[in-house]
């Protein structure tokens, strides 16, 4: 049995970076540079007046207008001394201008303006080549493509990025009491949920994974689905079938189809039969099938081994320090995750238990916006302790 740190060191190194691959910049919200990218241009890629006003040349307080110039004109001719040009946000700069005055601050009659301040050297334009040079490094490897890092990679004309791609995934449940529909739903029969769950979850990364109708028990057909999915996909989820019981067929089957067993049980709460394994360049976890072990399954390990694939830096859920509201014993051994409610008052954070923690209710974790991790130490936490606990991302 591993500890909870172990599980995850093995399983994050075990996984290596995805592929990178290049795609039109539009599709590249949410992913991570995979290659640094150098600018074609330089930014701005001409001197440009930063306001609405008047390019002045010299410092004299009245001056003739000779030009007006529009964001997007050509202009070539040079302002001389005593001469000014109206311009607008954006627009190309004339030679000779010392600086460009808004319009606010002037007194505009016939074709002349006076000043009632002088103008400063370079005042109000931006530069060319003041952001980047032609060739600076623009954006490097490993930074997320937020909204404004696309922005700025296409105010430099990039049409394409080097992005790491997301990994194929199939979700695939079995027990032979799981349904979908409310047609075949009877006593002893159960809504198969944990792939909705875990495929909301992914919607996260804007993956969309293959999910598998629910596979009864039986030895002969869970080994067909699994054989398949391990053909199709990178990262294969199993949920249920992976503990102890006389049905769970999920390990002796992927051992027949050559995965390499990782490892097998966690000490934790909950969650303890989680499976990781490998074939080649394929992956597996087998999730318990509880709906709430399975999600923080998902959550302490599934979650972090795809944030490695798709090239981030930070691969776990994000921590904070907690005070507790309510006293929680922590336990030898077994690292327990309660799914807990934080809240935020101008005394700091302090969280509590979101309500009962059976494996099987997920309605608590409907609740919850963290985990607490209880470390795997017997100690008694009074209220106002401080814990650590694992946000749940939204
Ligand atoms: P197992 O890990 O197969 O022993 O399943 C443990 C518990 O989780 C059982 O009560 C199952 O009915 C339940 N369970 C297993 N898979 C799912 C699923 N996909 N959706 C909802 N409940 C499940
Ligand atoms: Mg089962």
């Amino acid at each position: 049995m591993r500890t909870v740190e172990e599980a995850q060191t093995i399983v994050t190194s075990e996984i290596p970076r995805g592929p990178g691959r290049r795609i039109p910049l539009r599709k590249a919200l949410g992913r991570v540079l995979a290659k640094d990218v150098f600018s074609p241009i330089a930014s701005p890629s001409f001197d440009s007046s930063a306001m609405d006003g008047y390019a002045v040349c010299g410092d004299s307080k009245q001056l003739s207008v000779v030009a007006e110039i529009a964001a997007g004109d050509r202009f070539e001719k040079r302002l001389r001394s005593g001469e000014a040009a109206r311009i607008m946000t954006g627009a190309i700069i004339p030679t000779g201008t010392t600086g460009v005055i808004p319009q606010e601050e002037v007194v505009a009659e016939d074709r002349k303006i006076f000043l009632s301040r002088k103008i400063e050297r370079g005042e109000n334009i931006r530069r060319c080549g003041e952001e980047l040079k032609k060739g600076d490094l623009a954006l490097s490897t490993g930074i997320l493509l937020s909204p404004a890092a696309v922005g700025f990679l296409a105010s430099l004309g990039i049409p394409t990025v080097d992005v790491w791609v997301p990994p194929r995934i199939a979700i695939l449940s079995t027990g032979s009491e799981l349904v979908r529909r409310s047609s075949l739903w009877r006593a002893g029969k159960v809504f198969e949920s944990n792939s909705l769950t875990l495929t909301c979850a992914l919607q996260e990364f804007s993956i969309d994974a293959k999910m598998i109708a629910p596979i009864p028990d039986v030895r002969s057909r869970l080994e067909r689905a699994i054989a398949k999915a391990l053909e199709e996909n990178d990262f294969l989820w199993i949920t249920g079938g992976v503990s102890v019981g006389r049905f769970d067929y999920v390990r002796p089957i992927l051992e027949d189809l050559g995965v390499e067993p990782i490892f097998w049980k966690v000490a934790q709460r909950p969650g303890k039969p989680l499976f990781f394994g490998r074939k080649g360049d394929r992956f597996i976890f087998g999730l318990p099938g509880n709906p709430a072990s399975s999600l923080v399954c998902y959550y302490e390990y599934a979650r972090p081994a795809l944030r490695r694939w798709l090239g981030f830096e930070d691969l776990y859920l994000e921590e904070e320090k907690a005070r507790i509201t309510v006293p929680l014993l922590s336990k030898p051994r077994i690292t327990q995750f309660i799914r807990g409610v934080a809240s935020r008052n101008h005394r700091g954070l302090s969280v509590r238990p979101a309500g009962d923690q059976g494996s099987h209710r997920m309605g608590t974790f409907a609740q919850a916006n963290c985990l607490v991790v209880l470390p795997s130490r017997k100690r008694v936490y009074k209220k106002g302790d401080s814990v650590l606990i694992h946000w749940i991302p939204r």
